[in-house]
């Protein structure tokens, strides 16, 4: 960091703290990609790229500090931004200051958000469920959301599909004022602000989704079987990417593991072969192609819908993989609050001096 500092003059304007959080974050990038070579993971090792419009800026426990009543923050850096009101329905009176670990500016389509890191046992913050002594196998699908092992299905909400129309228009529209080898004009900007603004509603609301369901099949359930999907080899698959992604469902099951954890429910991953062939009332591999969509076993009888078959088999495997280490295993994000700021506040932060804080960790 003294390298950097000496280098660049506007290093000493920026927050210490800030500057040790964009060259961990380099540090990261850079051990992640020399770990993924050794390891001879398949396909990309995720080379670190030289970060040009970045979009965030991280402080640990210096650069900041909460008004108090908490409804105002001010930024102590060198960089002007002085104190700014937050909006947005989180009450920070909640939690105790020090568990405030870190404090994030990033910038969005709509606006900044400032994102609280909260050091905090979750746990102590749930209301506690009553047992429902329930357990439930979830198979998720192309043609449903998911289905699960009592026969019931949740469809695929269409967001993006149904969005889809007006995100092509304004792509286009964004397209035709695109000036070829000159600065680009109000007009071009403007359009692009619309096309990203409406991305980020659509994400939005299937964030919305996956998180509502999650919570609903745990407050259902004391038990959750799932499958371990890669969903990263499914999404290549471009025919199906649009329909997997759409599902979101990488999404819903770190909010089933979270709300798990939360309530204390057990989720488990069980591997994902043969979940959909073998039959479920008698174990016999009856094979069908995708298009299959009724299972009907020659051996005892069997019919059930395909995923709904899949579903059960998918609850029989997590309740045998039970206490294998299995379970849990995916890193869990500890959410953080998002507070809105004023964006007229902050219209001096957009442009370059933000962006270079995480070149610099690289020239470290
Ligand atoms: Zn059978």
């Amino acid at each position: 960091m003294q390298f950097a500092a000496i280098q660049f003059k506007f290093v000493d304007t920026l927050n210490s703290t800030a500057r040790q959080a964009s060259a961990e974050r380099a540090w990261s990038a850079i051990a992640r990609f020399y770990d993924n070579c050794k390891k001879k993971i398949k396909g990309k090792k995720g080379y670190p790229k030289f970060q040009k419009n970045n979009r965030s800026v991280e402080y640990k426990n210096s650069g900041w500090k909460l008004s108090e009543d908490r409804k105002k923050i001010t930024f102590t850096d060198k960089k002007n931004i002085g104190t700014v009101k937050l909006k947005g329905t989180r009450d920070l009176n909640f939690y105790p200051i020090d568990q405030i670990k870190r404090v994030r500016i990033v910038k969005r389509a709509d606006g900044y958000y400032v994102q609280f890191c909260l050091s905090v046992d979750i746990r102590e913050y749930a209301k506690p469920l009553e047992p429902t002594k329930r357990c439930v196998g979830l198979d998720v699908g192309l043609k449903v959301f998911y289905a699960n092992s009592d026969g019931e299905t949740v469809e695929i909400p269409q967001y993006y599909r149904k969005a889809e129309k007006r995100l092509n228009r304004l792509n286009r529209k964004k397209s035709k004022k695109f000036r070829k080898g000159q600065p680009q004009s109000n007009n071009y900007k403007k359009a692009r602000k619309r096309y990203a603004r409406k991305h980020l509603r659509v994400s939005r609301q299937r964030k919305g989704f996956a998180q509502k369901e999650a919570l609903r099949v745990i407050k259902s359930n004391d038990f959750i079987a799932y499958e371990n999907l890669n969903i990263q080899g499914m999404v290549k698959n471009s025919r199906l990417a649009k329909s997997i992604n759409d599902a979101a469902w990488s999404t819903f099951r770190q909010w089933l593991e979270y709300f798990g954890f939360k309530y204390g429910k057990a989720t488990v991953a069980a591997a994902p072969h043969n979940t959909s062939q073998n039959c479920s009332n008698c174990g016999q591999k009856v094979p069908k192609s995708i298009s299959t969509r009724t299972h009907a076993c020659p051996h005892c009888g069997y019919v059930e819908d395909r995923d709904i078959n899949a579903a059960i088999n998918i609850l029989k495997k997590g309740l045998s993989t039970v206490g294998h280490t299995e379970t849990n295993t995916r890193r869990r994000e500890i959410p953080s609050g998002e507070c809105w700021i004023r964006p007229a506040r902050l219209r001096k932060l957009s442009e370059p001096r933000i962006p270079r804080l995480s070149a610099m960790g690289v020239s470290n």
